[in-house]
């Protein structure tokens, strides 16, 4: 295993983010062997924390995941942590003589990882003072690795996105959208590209209709004050949702590596049908979650949520119709739907094939028979399924749905890498592949912006679906007025 060799630079090291995900990742890094001896951590942010204490910090982060005590302190022992208010000039020098004694004391070739793992109001001022207080180095690697929200619609995401590129070029930046690590994301590449019998359906010829639901059964919890400004759309279909739109969409890239798939990623973002105001009042629902008590657990209604303004108009839940505008995709719709306290939670995408034109099992050859369906499950549980007829056992014709299902054991889940880890190690490797790159956000928001403007404009009627719901009956309907059904409908936990 080839042993990576940089400085990380954390800057809210004290921070949720890096506390549940960066640490652990960074500790099972280590544990597979990328990491090794010529690894540094600087932990920054404004809290007075001394070495020992972040050390401390650390150690309690990966408690779960360590074996021995002894590996679990040499490992804690490459972090350092420095106190710095990321709006002060001068810090950045102290953090830079902190940063080249670690370069020497571990031979770290002047290859520098700067995760911002703060808010975005900060990452200007960030990129801006490692330019000019001279953090970037010449001769190793610089790569600076960012958080959503990028920009809260296309314009402010332009100013920050020319904030950054000032101080660092589009190859150095790796953008954040933890749902490009997640395995099963990757694995829709291997079943379009490694299996003739979908890639050669994989059109309008044969797919009726793609959903795409990424469902959570939980409210906002302690995260309303930034959600009541963002809500569903912002916070979930601009990336993740069109992240996986575009994966599904592209075409095949010349080879699997960043630059070919980004390039078809961004041709089929562009491919997006940008709606007028009529056609998002026509494709777009939203919904927010009211009060309700199922077997015994009562939820509250989110207007009265910590946090949330009390006649919040906050979109907690978005279901649309996106529409492709390319030869391969016209006329095929892909739904997708998000929401927050549905009744189950999970991201699952089902590519609902066309039905057999005939069928030969019924009486007068009229009533359809149900579609191929196939499912690709992304969490909690990753695997496939295919929806197939089949012959009843018995006298007669009547046929019988079966479903052919490989879902990973909980043991090949819980050894899938954590996207976090998937994510930092693939930035070492220099591989972009799994961020996103500028134009592909920049297409997302024009995207977005528009429905964003014309909801703005109408009042919705909130609170329209109960918590632990699968939505508000308009969404139902969405699909309805197309003659379909949402496939996944789950009934209870
Ligand atoms: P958080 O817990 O509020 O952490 C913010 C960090 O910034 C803290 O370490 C804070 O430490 C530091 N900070 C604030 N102002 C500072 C300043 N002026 N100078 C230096 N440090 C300062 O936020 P978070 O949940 O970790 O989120 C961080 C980023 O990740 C956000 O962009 C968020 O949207 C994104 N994100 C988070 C999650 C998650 O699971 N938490 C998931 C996806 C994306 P001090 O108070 O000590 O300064």
């Amino acid at each position: 295993m080839e042993e990576k060799i940089a400085l990380f630079t954390i800057f809210g090291g004290t921070g949720d983010l890096a506390r549940r995900k960066l640490y652990p990742s960074l500790y099972r890094l280590y544990k597979k062997g990328f990491l090794n001896k010529k690894f540094a951590v600087i932990g920054t942010a404004r809290r007075e924390w001394s070495d020992e204490y972040y050390r401390e910090i650390v150690l309690d982060t990966i408690a779960d995941l360590t074996e021995s005590k002894e590996d679990a302190l040499e490992f804690a022992s490459h972090f350092y942590y420095q106190a710095h208010n990321v709006t002060d000039a001068e810090h950045y020098s102290t953090l830079k003589q902190l940063s080249k004694k670690l370069n020497d004391t571990y031979q770290l070739e002047d290859n520098h990882i700067y995760y911002l793992a703060m808010s975005p109001q900060f990452f200007g001022t960030i990129t801006e003072h490692l330019k000019d207080q001279e953090l970037i180095s010449d001769t190793g690697f610089n790569r600076l690795i960012i958080e959503k929200p990028f920009g809260h619609d296309y314009e402010s995401a332009a100013t920050l996105n020319e904030q950054i590129r000032a101080s660092f070029k589009e190859e150095q930046i790796y953008r954040i959208d933890h749902y490009l690590g997640k395995e099963m994301i990757q694995n829709i590449s291997a079943v379009r590209f490694a299996n003739t019998i979908f890639e050669s359906m994989w059109n309008n010829r044969y797919i009726d209709n793609i959903q795409i639901t990424l469902s959570e059964s939980l409210g906002v919890e302690e995260r309303g004050g930034y959600y009541d400004t963002s809500g569903a759309l912002r916070d979930m279909v601009q990336n993740h949702i069109l992240q996986v739109v575009s994966l599904l969409a592209m075409e095949p890239p010349i080879e699997l590596k960043d630059e070919a798939i980004r390039e078809e990623k961004i041709k089929a973002l562009r491919s997006l049908r940008i709606y007028s105001k009529e056609e998002v009042q026509k494709y777009f629902v939203r919904g927010q979650y009211g009060a309700s008590t199922v077997d015994g657990v009562t939820s509250l209604d989110y207007r009265e949520e910590k946090n949330v303004a009390p006649d919040s108009t906050t979109e907690t839940f978005v279901a649309g119709k996106v529409l492709i505008d390319n030869f391969r995709w016209a006329g095929v719709p892909f739904y997708i739907r998000t929401g927050k306290n549905l009744r189950q939670k999970g991201t699952q995408i089902n590519i609902q094939f066309k039905s057999m034109p005939l069928n030969l099992f019924s009486d007068d050859h009229t009533e359809a028979l149900e579609p191929n369906v196939l499912t690709i499950y992304i969490q909690p549980t990753e695997g496939f399924s295919l929806q197939l007829n089949s012959k009843k056992i018995g006298p007669g014709l009547e046929t019988e749905l079966l479903n052919l299902k490989h879902k990973n054991s909980a043991e090949t889940s819980s050894n899938s890498p954590e996207a976090y880890e998937k994510l930092i190690l693939d930035c070492l490797n220099g591989d972009a592949t799994n961020f996103t790159h500028w134009d592909e956000v920049a297409q997302s928001w024009k995207f977005v912006d528009v429905i964003r403007d014309t909801w703005d404009q109408e009042t919705p009627e909130f609170p329209n679906y109960p918590s632990k719901s699968m939505g508000p009956v308009c969404s139902d309907e969405l699909l309805e007025k197309d003659g379909f059904k949402w496939f996944w409908n789950p009934k209870s936990n």
